[in-house]
């Protein structure tokens, strides 16, 4: 149930905040302290700014999501703030949150199918759906609708929802400007876009993912550093083994950042967790080329993030 799934995302953010980050080795404490910060801003946006203006669940907001790295991150932090509002709404009540009832069964989502996407990236949102009980939205499949009007016929059909939840940061391109609850441009379909990811840095994604225990999506753990489409995005060649591109150097490369994290993360099974890479997908990676590379946990440099996206053919 969703009320189940809220409570485990809840207990994953605050054991996060619970770390002890001056015990743990020195650059890995630094980052531990620094995501956590950006936890509480992006609870604080939620919990503060968000949820009393916009009713999380009555359909007023729904979220973005494709699967990607950062739109899971907002959403383990978003269930787990649910669960606090859940809480904050029935302070006073005599009885325990056992004995209410979670006022939504599914969470209202949106994925907008544009691109022609790796199937392991679509299985993997497939998988989304079912474990953190999302009710998917999924736009029309044709490349030849614009953003602007995809969202228009999502909001066509789903005429209550007032914002929508966007795991977009300021380092992606276009996000240097932009600010944690405004409203689209007067171009676009009217709705307020929700932001409260924009502060992160990547190494800030990597952490708190990586001690999630979540499943991820697999094409992360083959070297790719963001999800595009199977036509322009190949993995990081920053990432490539045993001989990166130049200018990064191979010390870099020799073990990731985030050992601890997956050490002692929440699952407790000191692993990471992926979805199976599709064996088309496998080929066509492959067939690009047959060099091994990092898991794209390795590659923390923001500015390389999207480094294996390729030129669009015109
Ligand atoms: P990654 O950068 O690793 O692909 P990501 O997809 O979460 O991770 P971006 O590609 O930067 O991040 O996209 C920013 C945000 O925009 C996402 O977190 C998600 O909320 C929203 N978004 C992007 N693409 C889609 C899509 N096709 N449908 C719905 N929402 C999307």
């Amino acid at each position: 149930m969703l009320q189940d799934v809220a409570l485990n995302c809840f207990n994953i953010t605050q054991s996060y905040l619970s770390i002890d980050a001056g015990n743990v080795l020195a650059t890995s404490g630094h980052v531990i302290r620094q995501t956590q910060e950006a936890i509480q801003t992006s609870r604080q946006y939620l919990l503060q700014d968000i949820f009393t203006r916009w009713d999380p669940f009555n359909g007023d907001i729904s979220f973005s999501y494709n699967g990607g790295k950062d739109c899971q991150v907002l959403l383990i932090i978003y269930l787990g703030c649910l669960w606090e509002f859940f809480l904050s709404s029935i302070e006073g009540s005599q009885y325990g949150p056992q004995f209410h009832k979670f006022p939504l069964q599914q969470l209202p989502t949106v994925y907008i199918d544009q691109e022609d996407t790796f199937d392991t990236a679509q299985e993997f949102l497939q998988a989304s759906v079912d474990r953190y009980y999302l009710s998917l939205y999924e736009s029309a499949k044709d490349k030849k609708i614009d953003m602007p009007s995809a969202f228009e016929s999502f909001l066509t059909v789903h005429p209550e929802t007032e914002a929508i939840v966007i795991g977009v940061r300021h380092a992606d391109p276009f996000g240097e400007s932009l600010r944690p609850i405004q409203k689209t441009d007067p171009s676009w379909p009217q709705f307020y876009r929700l932001q409260p990811l924009l502060h992160w840095n990547l190494s800030q994604i990597w952490s708190f993912l990586l001690y999630s225990g979540e499943e991820m999506c697999g094409l992360y753990e083959m070297g790719f550093t963001s999800l595009g489409s199977v036509n322009n995005t190949v993995r990081n060649p920053y990432l490539r083994v045993p001989e990166p591109i130049a200018s990064f150097t191979k010390a870099d490369t020799k073990h990731s950042d985030f050992q601890w994290e997956i050490e002692n993360n929440f699952r407790g099974d000191s692993k990471t967790h992926f979805n199976k890479i599709n064996e088309t997908d496998l080929t066509k990676i492959r067939n690009h080329d047959a060099s091994e590379f990092h898991p794209g946990w390795y590659l923390t440099k923001d500015e390389w993030e999207r480094a294996g996206r390729l030129a669009k053919k015109v």
